[in-house]
This record gives C-alpha cells, sequence and structure tokens, in this order.
C-alpha cells in the first residue's frame, strides 16, 4: 500500500487508502478533504456541507503541522506530497489544487517519471532542479 507524507513535517498524512487534508474554499470555508491514496483516482471525500466549486482554487494544508502544500514549486497551482512506496521508495507527487481539474505527477529525480489524469498536459513539467529530492 502507497503511503504519503507531508514534505515539511514528514508526518503521515495518509490513512489505508485516503490521504487527509485540511482545506479551505475560495470563500474561506474550511474543512477536511480526503482524496485517494491510488494515484490516478479522483474520488474526493469530504464534509457535504463543505461545498467546492469546479474550477476553484482549494488551499490545502498538512493536517499536523498546517503547512500550505501549494505552490512549494514555481507551478502555483500545483501541491506536493511525498509517496513512499511499499518497496519504501520516496517520491514527491504533485497534483492540482483547482477543483476539477485531474493532474498528478510522481517525480523522479527532478523529472516528472509518471503523470496521472486527463489534464496531464495542462502543466509545463520542466522540474529541473526545482523539487529537493531527500
Ligand atoms: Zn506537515
Amino acid at each position: 500500500m502507497n503511503q504519503f507524507q507531508c514534505p515539511q513535517c514528514q508526518g503521515y498524512i495518509s490513512t489505508s487508502n485516503q490521504i487527509v487534508f485540511t482545506a479551505e474554499s475560495e470563500s474561506g470555508i474550511r474543512g477536511l478533504v480526503c482524496l485517494s491514496a491510488e494515484l490516478g483516482n479522483y474520488n474526493v471525500a469530504k464534509n457535504e456541507n463543505f461545498e467546492l466549486r469546479d474550477g476553484e482554487f482549494v488551499k490545502l494544508y498538512c493536517p499536523l503541522c498546517h503547512t500550505n502544500l501549494v505552490g512549494r514549486t514555481k507551478h502555483k497551482n500545483l501541491a506536493e506530497i511525498i509517496l513512499i512506496t511499499p518497496e519504501n521508495k520516496r517520491y514527491p507527487i504533485l497534483f492540482s489544487g483547482i477543483v476539477g481539474e485531474h493532474c498528478t505527477y510522481k517525480v523522479q529525480e527532478g523529472k516528472i517519471a509518471e503523470s496521472y489524469g486527463i489534464h496531464a498536459g495542462k502543466y509545463d513539467l520542466d522540474f529541473e532542479g526545482l523539487i529537493e529530492l531527500m
């Protein structure tokens, strides 16, 4: 099973099948958002009163240290978390903080190794030297 860590505090932010964030909508409403731990699965679990519109930019924070996970790279729309594979390999994962924008990138040695989602072509992915691999 994939596990996920916060790139800032190294805390574990995933359960067995979900990644948990604290989030804030453009209108300033805050709530918990759970994304699938399966890369390329864009199911979202959240409180039904925490409404998010398609196209809305959502701030995503680490639930443990409250670091803003969006905008850590030059791509201000993309959030960054760390994937730990069952083989104990670690990769930065970038995904869009815009609701309904389905793109996810697995970064290896400063380059995109894998991409997921129907909007994966949206971002110009020159990540050379932009992400410090741990
Ligand atoms: Zn953290």
